[in-house]
This record gives C-alpha cells, structure tokens and sequence, in this order.
C-alpha cells in the first residue's frame, strides 16, 4: 500500500521510534487501533482509499508551483501522524509548559481573531530538557487539542544523499503544512538539524536541509506577519496557523542564530514529588496491585531523578514480576491465579531501571535554563 493514508504501518514505526534514554513507549491508542482495523477490512477500506486519493489530488493541487509532487507525497507518507491522539491528562504534570502551550498556540490555532497586533503568537516554541520527560507527547498534545495536522520530523527524514533532494523534502513540507494548516511541524532532535556551525562534521546534504529549513522558516515568519502577504501568499494556504515545534536533549548544541530564533524556550523539567505519584498511581490504575499508599509514597521517594521514561520503563518491568516465576506454567495458568503486583516487584525492577540522567548531567540542563529558558 502505497497511498496517503494507508500508512498505520508506517506511522506506527514513527510513533515507536525510540531516541536514547527513552525506555518504553505507549501502547498504541485506540484510535491507531481502529485504524488498523479500518486497513484490513477489505472492501470498506477500497473506498476508504478511494476517498483518500480523492483527498491527495486536492491537497497535491493547492500546492505551489515550485513543490515537488514526489516529495509532497513522501512527507505525506512518511511525516504527516494521524490518528495518535494524546490529551493533556495522559501526560503527567508539566502544568506550566501546558499553560505555555495553550496560550502559545492552542488558543491562537482555535480563535485567529483574537491574537492579531500585540497578541500573535510566535512561531516557533522550543521545548527542551532531559530525555523522556514528555515533550514529544507534549508536541502531540498540542496538535490534538488544536485540531491541527501533526508533521513529525527529525533531521535525518529530511536529509537525503541524492543531490537537491534535501531542499525539495523541505519545501514540500512547508508547502504541506500551509495547506492543510492549522499545522504543527514537529522537529524532534532538533539539534541534530541545526546544529552549531562550527561542529565541522556536516555533511553537504544535512547542511541543505539546514539552510532550506530557516529560509522556509523565515518566508513563513513574514508571511504569517501580514506585511507581505500577497494574493499568492494566501491562496497557498494560512501560514499563520503554522508553527514549528522543536524538542531537544541537546539545547547547547543548537547554533545561536537558530537558537534565537525560537522566541519561546520551554524547560520541561524532571517530575517532581507530586508529578511521580500523580504517574505511579495511573500507571497502577488498571493493574491487579496490592501496594498501599505507604508503599507507592516510598516509590515516589526513591525515583527522584527518574525521567516520566522512567518511571513507566519502571512500571513495566515491576508489572512482569508476577509472570517471571511462572515458567512454561505461564502458558496455562488463569488470569484470575495470576498473583498482584507487589511492592517487592518494583523493589526487585529497581535494580536494573536506573535513571537515565545524571545529576552533573541534570545541573547542566538547570543552567541552561537559567540563562536560555522559560519554566514551568
Ligand atoms: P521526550 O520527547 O521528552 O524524550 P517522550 O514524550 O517521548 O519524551 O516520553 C517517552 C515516554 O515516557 C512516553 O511515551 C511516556 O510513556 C513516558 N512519559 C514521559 N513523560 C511523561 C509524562 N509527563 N507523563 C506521562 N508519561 C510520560
């Protein structure tokens, strides 16, 4: 299946794709799973498809004219999220950069009218801090409480070897995210992309991407401005409802012309106290458990230092207990002769899931902060 929207598969390598320090993912929501059913019922999924290529002519058509079709079509396969839905209560504390958010771009996306002159919002938001503490489900958040189309970028999914072939991928995904705007083009390892200048290890085609990534990203400032906005400008879409997300482990490694550009520095921090119990308990919530509040309060004491990644690796592994012992028994026994989790499950998983940053590691984050971000 080579169309639009027949790319659970393909999403799905994207949604679990794992940057280091992150332990565990989430399951696929529901609504990944509806979709995978919709892929595999055959005739009503033929006009499912039928519908989508109907929708990909048109999309393909209000592109500009300098797009490249082949290009377009790659970041719509390849970059465009469906149907990965998060919402603010799934992701645990965190309620400063959510307020940040909203109002960043929540609202703005909802109610244009309202934030024209002195209230537009800004068009890039970096969020930064240890891995693992939610800012990719930050990211995904925003695009689902916006009702915005989720563009899910990293620098190696717009770097080609082929010659010029950076810059069209680029271009196409600018074009894209005017036209199906509201758009959040999400750049997770931002880093990576817009790495300082002076590292010397760039190679010619992450450089274009590069060069092609802030040119595109400055036409859209201007558009988005108003000061410029032809005829043209507009029949290609609504650049001010495009706003480019960017996340990073790596804030020091951004250049600083890149980095100025995000007006918005967003620290998402480590949990705190209240954040690790408020995330034990739903993690806890569905499970057959037998810890009490006094177990779960010594949990909360002795994660400190762990990232929300974490904690649910954490979770995770103390969930498998009761199985562990079971051997082949595992493969008859009932459901309902399956022992709780206990407290000790999660003593025996602290041994081996270990915070994955350091607290010198954690101290350059915190100054990085002082001196470049906004908190909360
Ligand atoms: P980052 O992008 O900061 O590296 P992610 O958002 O990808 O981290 O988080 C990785 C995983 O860790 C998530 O899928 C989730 O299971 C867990 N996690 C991290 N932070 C939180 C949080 N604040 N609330 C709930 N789960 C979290």
């Amino acid at each position: 299946r080579t169309n639009f929207s027949g790319e659970y598969e393909r999403q799905q390598r994207f949604a679990t794709q794992a940057t280091p320090g992150q332990a565990a993912r989430d399951p696929p929501s529901s609504d990944q799973e509806s979709w995978e059913q919709r892929s595999s019922e055959g005739e009503a999924a033929d006009e499912d498809d039928e519908d989508d290529n109907n929708d990909l002519t048109k999309i393909l058509s209000k592109l500009p004219k300098g797009v490249d079709l082949q290009s377009a079509r790659q970041i719509l396969n390849d970059i465009v999220v469906r149907g990965d839905e998060v919402h603010w209560d799934d992701i645990a504390g965190l309620d400063g950069a959510k307020k940040a958010l909203k109002e960043a771009v929540v609202y703005p996306f909802l109610r244009p009218d309202l934030f024209s002159g002195l209230r537009e919002p800004a068009r890039g938001m970096l969020l930064f801090g240890p891995p693992g503490t939610g800012k990719t489900m930050l990211a995904r958040g925003v695009a689902t409480e916006s009702k915005s189309t989720f563009f899910s970028v990293s620098s190696s999914s717009l770097t080609s070897k082929w010659h010029g072939e950076s810059e069209k991928l680029v271009r196409a995904l600018f074009g894209l995210a005017k036209v199906l705007a509201p758009s959040i083009i999400f750049v997770d390892e931002i880093d990576s992309l817009l790495s300082a200048r002076s590292s010397g290890s760039e190679n010619e085609a992450s450089r274009r991407s590069k060069t092609e990534f802030l040119i595109q990203w400055s036409d859209l400032q201007r558009a988005a401005a108003g000061r410029e906005q032809t005829a043209r400008d507009r029949k290609e879409g609504d650049a001010s409802r495009v706003l480019v997300l960017a996340a990073t482990n790596l804030p020091w490694d951004i250049d600083e012309a890149a980095r100025r550009r995000f007006v918005r520095r967003q620290y998402i921090p480590l949990p705190e106290h209240h954040v690790r119990e408020q995330q034990l308990r739903k993690l806890l919530s569905h499970q057959h458990h037998e810890l009490s509040d006094a177990d779960i309060q010594v949990l909360v004491h002795v994660t400190e230092g762990f990232s929300g990644s974490d904690i649910t690796a954490l979770a995770k592994d103390a969930a498998m207990g009761p199985l562990r012992n079971l051997g082949e028994a595992l493969l008859h026994t009932p459901m309902d002769q399956i022992r709780p989790i206990k407290f000790q499950d999660f003593e025996a998983s602290l041994y081996s899931i270990r915070p994955s940053v350091s607290p010198d590691g954690l101290r350059r984050y915190e100054e990085w902060a002082r001196e470049f971000g906004e908190r909360g």
